[in-house]
């Protein structure tokens, strides 16, 4: 019986039964109240029509009653309705965030920040509007409506049945108009998410944007999003427009019958003049809350939408999850890919990998753009998801490992740095709550940013980014391997994660490196020699496969990519000391 497009709600409307219980209550209250008003009336003019003027006081402290009564209990209504609708909707927030957290990285690769964030304050919104006033109008018009209906029928059967013959004519223009609205809602939804990402899109490329002198172009580009947004809430708005107008002129219809009947009773006797002016006054009551409806139909056609919205991103599963059986696990550091096949939507990029990094030891990865490497590395932590059983840790699947104990055995710093508006200390000790000052500056001096936090004037409590200093690349990178550092990782992945510091300052993070990282297991990625010379053994990937494998020595013996590279990088050494 309950409507499926509001079913997802369901949970948070019996968390606050009890409210909208009060709620409920107040309403009857309010119109019960409301509905006396046209009785003393109608008596007032009876009384008037009879000459006699010896109770008008006591109608007018009744009336002056009716309305501080009917006042105190609707206030009570939307404080109560409207607050447990600002209560369902900072539920809903802290759930969509929640499940937004829980999705995986790829999720985001195939969705706009834009749209996101457009659902989550746009459509959240609507759906707030529809648990506050469209219920708490539409219980109002109900209750009224019944109330009102039985005095009318008591007062006349005949002309309570005209006041309802346009009735059908309502209901068809309302059921009409319901879908109009829900599909028209939904179009401008969607182009304002289109907007939303657009400009996203603008404020984090604001600098490609200037540098490819786009501005112009992005602005026009917005103008015509916009002018298209506003055509389709113009079209809305012509709708509603109609819906109105056309809803008062059924009830308007509805009272040129009554008038006509009505005062015929009247002429011939059959009913007194206090009963006509109540009944019509009943109708006059009616008016607002019929009008109101249109409004409800607007309001739970916007909400019904965005609900909609909102639930397809609540119905996304996260697709890397805990598999049954998982569990907390210790992990030493050995790492293997055994017959790694991996693809993107069906575009295969890694073929038949087959490597194993001994716990404690230190594997480079190099090879040309595109042959796999970010991909391979991605796989340990579940960034990606490869086969069951073809990426194993401790010789035990990874899907073994709980996601969590997983993730905070390795310290993975990623291609393209990402530093929140915060602290650096905030910054470095990034998931690990119980990091002290001392572990902060310890993990700082191994990724060789210490002097330069030191050097800023506030030192570790200097914010980053928006409202705060602006770091080099480099700097960025560093603090993003401090932070890696300070959780203390038995595997440490770095995906090319000093390409944007100097080859000296490299050696020395690198030389770092070596004494932290001692008996942990270490997996980078680099384009340089020099940098990957050390590690005990080198991959070269080609094309998703392991072409070359060994030590340095080894590799330059087989005289191949490696050699070349390695040849090259030393003509340019010599090329650039000359
Ligand atoms: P590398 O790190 O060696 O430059 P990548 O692992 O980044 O290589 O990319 C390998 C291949 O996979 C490339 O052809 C790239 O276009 C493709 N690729 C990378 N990430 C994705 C992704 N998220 N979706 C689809 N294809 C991807």
């Amino acid at each position: 019986m309950f409507p499926k497009s509001l079913r997802p709600l369901l949970p948070y409307l019996k968390r606050y039964r009890w409210g909208y219980f009060a709620g409920t209550l107040c309403v009857f209250l309010t119109n019960g109240i409301l509905v006396l008003m046209p009785l003393v009336i109608g008596r007032a003019f009876n009384d008037l029509s009879h000459r006699d003027s010896s109770h008008m006081l006591l109608y007018a402290g009744l009336l002056l009653a009716i309305a501080v009564g009917k006042g105190i209990f609707q206030f009570l209504t939307r404080w109560i309705v409207i607050g447990i609708s600002r209560d369902i909707e900072f539920d809903l927030r802290n759930d969509l965030f929640e499940h937004l957290e829980s999705l995986s990285y790829s999720y985001y690769q195939r969705h706009r920040t834009g749209d996101i964030m457009a659902r989550a304050t746009n459509d959240l919104s609507a759906v707030r509007n529809l648990l506050g006033p469209a219920i708490m109008y539409t219980a109002n018009t109900i209750v009224l409506m019944a109330g009102a209906l039985a005095f009318m029928i008591s007062i006349s059967p005949k002309l309570t049945f005209y006041t309802f013959l346009p009735l059908p004519v309502a209901s068809i223009v309302i059921q009409y108009w319901g879908r109009q609205i829900h599909d028209r809602f939904e179009r401008i939804q969607a182009m304002f998410s289109d907007i939303s990402a657009r400009a996203q899109e603008n404020f984090s490329g604001a600098r490609l944007v200037r540098a490819y002198v786009q501005e112009e172009a992005e602005i026009r580009a917005f103008e015509a999003e916009n002018k298209e947004y506003i055509r389709r809430s113009l079209k809305l708005v012509r709708l509603m427009g109609m819906l109105w107008p056309t809803l008062e002129l059924t009830l308007g219809m509805a009272m040129v019958l009554v008038l006509w009947f009505g005062g015929r009773e009247v002429l011939l006797g059959r009913i007194d003049v206090g009963h006509f002016t109540s009944f019509l006054l009943y109708m006059m009551q009616l008016l607002w809350p019929v009008i109101a409806l249109g409004y409800v139909i607007n309001l739970f056609q916007r909400g019904t939408a965005s609900l909609g919205r909102l639930n397809e991103i609540m119905q996304e599963q996260p697709e890397i999850k805990d598999e049954p059986g998982a569990q907390e696990r210790e992990i030493e550091g050995e790492i293997e890919f055994r017959g790694l096949n991996f693809s993107y939507n069906g575009a295969r990029v890694l073929h038949d990998v087959n490597l194993r990094v001994p716990a404690g030891s230190s594997l480079a990865i190099v090879g040309p753009t595109g042959s796999g490497k970010t991909t391979l590395v991605n796989l340990v932590p579940r960034i990606y998801d490869a086969e069951p059983g073809m990426v194993l840790i401790d010789g035990r699947p990874i899907r073994e490992y709980s996601v969590a104990s997983l993730r905070r055995s390795i310290g993975f710093v990623p291609q393209e740095t990402f530093l929140f508006s915060d602290r650096i200390r905030e910054n470095i000790a990034l998931g690990v709550s119980s990091a002290t000052d001392a572990e902060i500056y310890d993990a700082a001096e191994a990724a060789s940013i210490a002097a330069d936090i030191e050097s800023f004037p506030e030192g570790y409590d200097a914010l980053v980014g928006e409202r705060g200093i602006t770091l080099s690349g480099g700097q960025k990178q560093r603090t993003a391997i401090a932070r890696a550092l300070i959780r203390n990782p038995r595997i440490l992945i770095l995906d090319d994660a000093l390409s944007s510091v100097d080859t000296q300052t490299e050696d020395k993070i690198l030389n770092h490196l070596r004494d932290v990282m001692q008996g942990r297991t270490t997996i980078f990625i680099s384009h340089r020699v020099s940098t990957v010379r050390n590690a005990d053994r080198i991959a070269v990937l080609h094309g998703g496969r392991v072409v070359e494998l060994g030590t340095h020595d080894e590799l330059l013996a087989l005289n191949s990519y490696y050699s070349d590279l390695y040849n090259k990088q030393l003509l340019e050494e010599e090329l650039a000391e000359v």
